[in-house]
């Protein structure tokens, strides 16, 4: 079980004004936000952040996506967050989502779907700390 994951409010959420919304559901949710950001990724990080995707035939779609605008990163805490996370948000396809979710609500299209969250406490870790040094959580 893992207390913490990482979210990213994609560009094309930012663009629409669902922050406000974004962030709301996920307080309503019982997740505690412990760090926070608005940036616009270098490709350099955003290639490094999508390393896992880097064979897949999105991957550089995914990187001029990501970097086309400001994103927030967010790091939450709660109890199984990363697994209580995914739930929240839905699946990758915004079409298959379903009401509740955040990618129902927000998401676009398989591309621009509202937002990212941490696949497993592992990547967790490691994408927490790829935004958020811990001198920067509270
Ligand atoms: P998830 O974000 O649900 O964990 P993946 O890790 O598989 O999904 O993919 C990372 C991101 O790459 C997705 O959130 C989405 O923005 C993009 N992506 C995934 N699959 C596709 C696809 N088939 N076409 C275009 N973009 C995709
Ligand atoms: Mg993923």
């Amino acid at each position: 079980m893992s207390n913490k994951t990482l979210m990213l409010i994609k560009p094309r959420a930012v663009k629409n004004n669902c922050i406000g919304m974004i962030l709301n559901t996920v307080n309503e949710n019982n997740f505690r936000i412990a760090a926070m950001k608005m940036l616009q990724m270098t490709k350099k990080q955003a290639r490094e952040f999508y390393i896992v995707h880097k064979d897949r035939s999105f991957y550089e779609d995914l990187v001029d996506f990501m970097t086309s605008g400001a994103i927030v990163a967010v790091l939450l805490e709660k109890e199984n967050a990363v697994e209580d996370f995914r739930t929240l948000i839905g699946p990758t396809n915004p079409k298959e989502a379903t009401e509740g979710t955040i990618r129902y609500a927000c998401g676009y299209d398989i591309q621009q779907n509202a937002v990212h969250g941490s696949d497993s406490p592992e990547n967790a870790e490691r994408e927490c700390n790829f935004f958020f040094p811990y001198a920067e959580r509270f």
